[in-house]
Parts: C-alpha cells; sequence; structure tokens
C-alpha cells in the first residue's frame, strides 16, 4: 500500500517520502530489536566466519552466489547486534565508523531471505558451533515483514489464510466437494465434526485440490485399523502463512483456529498431515506462538501409521517391486524428527527401496519449502536449487519418489518436468493404503 503511493503519486514530495520511507526502517529495526533474545546475541559472537555453512545450503551451492551464503542472509541482524550490542559496535557508532541499517539493507534481502532460503535449517546441522541459522534466518523476516517488505505472492497467500482460511483460498465447500467423490469413490463415510472423537485429522489446501488421494488414504487405513476420527468443518486447514512470511501475529491466530477446533471437539490427538511447514507450525512452534501448551497431543501421520503397525493394528500385504526412493521433507524429518517412521513404513511395503546420498537429516530440500514455492517471483531460483535434488536422484535410477510433503511433492513435479525426467512421485501414506490387508 505505501509502496503503491510512493509509487504512483506526483505529490509527494522529497521530505514525505522520506518520513515514510524511514517509518518502515523504523518497523524493522523495532521488531529486530525485539526478536533479539539471549540465543541470537550469543550465535553472532560465536561465529568464526568459517564459511561451512555455504557449502549446505542449496541456493548458494546451485548459483556460487556468496549473496545466498546462509550467515550473509542473517546480515540485517547482525547489523543491529553489532551496533547496539556490542561494546566496539556502540562505540563505533558513537564515532560515526558503523554501517547502520538501512532501508536500502532491507530491500535488498527481502529477494536473499524470501527468495533465496527455504528454511531448510541444513545449515544448521553444519555449523561447527551451533549457530541455528534458520532460526536468525526466521527473525530476519519477521523484520521484513513489518517493514512491508515481503513477496506479493507470500501476502496475498497470508491474506487469504486469515480471510478465508486457506492461503490457496479453498473454502469448506470445495472441501466437501472433494469429500463427495472420495466417499463415492470408496464407499466410506468421512467424518465431519464428531464430537468426542479421538483424532482430529488436518489437511493442506494442497491435498484437498492436488492431492484427494490422501484423504482416501486416510479414510481407508482408519477404518481398516478402527482409528476414531473426524474432520473439523472450522478447523481444517493446516498450512500456516504466518509462518511461511514470519508473522507470528497472523501464526497465532491460525494455531488458535485449530486449538479452538480441537477444544470444541473434545479430541484427544491432533494429526498433522504430509506437510512439512504445517507439522512444524502446530507441533513444535505453536504453543509457542499462542503462549501456552495444548491439552492434546500433536501427532504426525507418519508417527501414527507407524504406531498402528506396531501394534498390529496396521496390517499390510505385498511389496513394491520397483526401484524406490524416499524424499525427506525438511520440516518432518530435519527439524521435526520423524526421521525412522517412513524408513520402516516404507520397508513394509517395498523391497526395493535405496537411499539418496545425503538421507534423512542431511537430506536436501526440494528448493520450495519455507514459502519459496508461494513466490512466483522466486521461480526461476527455485529452478535452480532443484539441479540439487536432480543430481541425487540422477545418481539412483529410481522408478518413483515417494515423499510426505504435498509441498515437496509439487515442487519436486515441477522440477523433474522442467528436467524431462520422468519420475512418479506419490505420498506414503496413499502407498501404505494401497497395501492394507482386506479386512
Ligand atoms: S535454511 Fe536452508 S535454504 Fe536457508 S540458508 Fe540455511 S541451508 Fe540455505
Ligand atoms: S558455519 Fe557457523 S561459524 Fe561458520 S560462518 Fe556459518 S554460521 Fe558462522
Amino acid at each position: 500500500m505505501v509502496e503503491e503511493v510512493l509509487a504512483h503519486s506526483d505529490y509527494i514530495d522529497k521530505y514525505t517520502r522520506e518520513l515514510v520511507m524511514s517509518e518502515r526502517l523504523e518497523r524493522g529495526l523495532q521488531t529486530l530489536r525485539a526478536q533479539m533474545d539471549t540465543k541470537v546475541k550469543s550465535f553472532f559472537s560465536s561465529c568464526v566466519h568459517c564459511g561451512i555453512c555455504a557449502e549446505a545450503c542449496l541456493f548458494y551451492t546451485e548459483t556460487n552466489d556468496p549473496r545466498y551464503t546462509p550467515i550473509y542472509k542473517t546480515e540485517p541482524m547482525r547489523k543491529v547486534w553489532q551496533e547496539e550490542y556490542t561494546f566496539w559496535g556502540k562505540f563505533g557508532k558513537k564515532l560515526g565508523l558503523t554501517k547502520s541499517l538501512t532501508e536500502a539493507d532491507l530491500a535488498n534481502w527481502e529477494e536473499l531471505v524470501y527468495d533465496g532460503c527455504s528454511m531448510c535449517s541444513r545449515c544448521s546441522m553444519v555449523c561447527p558451533v551451533g549457530i541455528d541459522i534458520a532460526y536468525i534466518i526466521r527473525k530476519v523476516k519477521e523484520a521484513l515483514a513489518a517493514s512491508e517488505y515481503s513477496p506479493e505472492g507470500l501476502v496475498a497467500a497470508t491474506k487469504r489464510a486469515v480471510e478465508i482460511g486457506s492461503p490457496m483460498g479453498v473454502k469448506l465447500v470445495a472441501l466437501q466437494a472433494q469429500i463427495k467423490h472420495v466417499e463415492a469413490d470408496t464407499g466410506l463415510s468421512i467424518p465431519m465434526d464428531v464430537e468426542g472423537a479421538d483424532y482430529l485429522a488436518l489437511l493442506s489446501s494442497m491435498e484437498i485440490i492436488n492431492f484427494p488421494e490422501y484423504i482416501e488414504a486416510l479414510a481407508r487405513i482408519f477404518k481398516h485399523a478402527g482409528v476414531s476420527w473426524t474432520l473439523c468443518s472450522e478447523a481444517f486447514e493446516a498450512t500456516n502463512s504466518g509462518l511461511q512470511i514470519g508473522n507470528s501475529v497472523v501464526a497465532a491466530e491460525l494455531v488458535e483456529r485449530v486449538v479452538a477446533g480441537a477444544y470444541k471437539l473434545k479430541v484427544k490427538y491432533v494429526i498433522s498431515p504430509e506437510c512439512g511447514h504445517a507439522f512444524s507450525a502446530i507441533r513444535w512452534d505453536g504453543p509457542n506462538f499462542i503462549g501456552r501448551a495444548y491439552d492434546f497431543k500433536v501427532i504426525h501421520i507418519l508417527e501414527l501409521l507407524e504406531e498402528l503397525r506396531n501394534s498390529g493394528r496396521l496390517k499390510t500385504s505385498g511389496k513394491e517391486t520397483e526401484r524406490l526412493t524416499f524424499h525427506d521433507p525438511c520440516q518432518i524429518v530435519r527439524r521435526g524428527g520423524v526421521e525412522a517412521q517412513p524408513r520402516q513404513l516404507l520397508k513394509s511395503v517395498a523391497e526395493n527401496f535405496v537411499e539418496m546420498t545425503d538421507h534423512g537429516r542431511m537430506n536436501w530440500c526440494c528448493g520450495g519449502g519455507g514459502g519459496v514455492s508461494a513466490n512466483e517471483r522466486a521461480e526461476g531460483l527455485r529452478l535452480k536449487a532443484f539441479n540439487r535434488k536432480k543430481s541425487q536422484l540422477d545418481e539412483l535410477n529410481v522408478d518413483t519418489i515417494v515423499t510426505a510433503c504435498a509441498n515437496c511433492r509439487l515442487v519436486m513435479e515441477e522440477g523433474l518436468e522442467e528436467n524431462e525426467m520422468d519420475i512418479p512421485i506419490v505420498g506414503l501414506t496413499e502407498v501404505i493404503a494401497e497395501h492394507l490387508v482386506e479386512d
């Protein structure tokens, strides 16, 4: 809005322009100061500038552009830390020797942070002094969002999430239409708003629109295993655009909607679907966003499936014979800790499962996490970053890729198409549903 006024009005004189611009800088600065916790301060004072994190980041390795090195993406926050929280920084400021954060810095870092970081956290794994770089980048995003330096696509998705309830604008009526199709295909009924069910299943918009086979797989597996479950008409969306854009207030609001739905239906568990950042948002960040613990537990669908399999409630038969691999969604495996379950599940239904190099916690991102895929401007860079995944796949020569994130799936489908690689991608929950023992 401010940008539009600035771009199109001839009536704003230089003084007014500078005043409006400095307001944006001020908001960014205030947010960075508010985000400057003990962890961030100790991280910056520990960095030994070794550059090891660079080689862990696909946006750097695939472009060789030093601006995409992980630690460089934290520069706006580092500048504020140095100038306002260190002795030499304060001293230098008094002498006019430091380079303060500017409006131009915020404008420049918008592209570096939103387009050139998928929040995959691979850099955080390799830092020899244990700096969680992605944690700091997330805070830089807060400042950029507060000062209105966020990409259009993400701003629009966040607006839809708040106003409509879904970043893709998916309304309840669209979900109901998909449910009707699934019910017609399977002969099963999909429970909605069942008070007292044990589990409340969340869905991502991408699953509803692009991969309704996930809903079908849930219905079939839960019927088979005798799981008491429901969807909630007021809280079916798992995606959290607030986390992606870096707006904790929006993130908290979206978490609160899920919490309200879970409390209303008195469920014991909320199931996070095959969506990476949704798991981070509801399982790990959610209680921090809303400032209190939940009265229910959050479980990822793969954790639940493995629990059901271990307890003998999920019985499968037959095995896939083709050569397949698993793409680890960063937020589920690296940041989420669900690493063994997908492998155990896959091995139970596949006899020719092969791992990528750098799999599990050190797997490479698809390139579209952290809101990058919702940011049209980043498309060219994202496809470049996909070359890392392409190299991993080229080594393997697999028939099928299995994953557990609708966003990874869409991003990889696009990357494969761009590279004329004809490899189908399927969701793990669907693979398991295909092998259920008939009751
Ligand atoms: S979080 Fe991932 S994409 Fe972002 S800087 Fe680190 S390695 Fe690169
Ligand atoms: S790996 Fe860690 S210590 Fe080395 S430059 Fe990156 S953040 Fe700094």
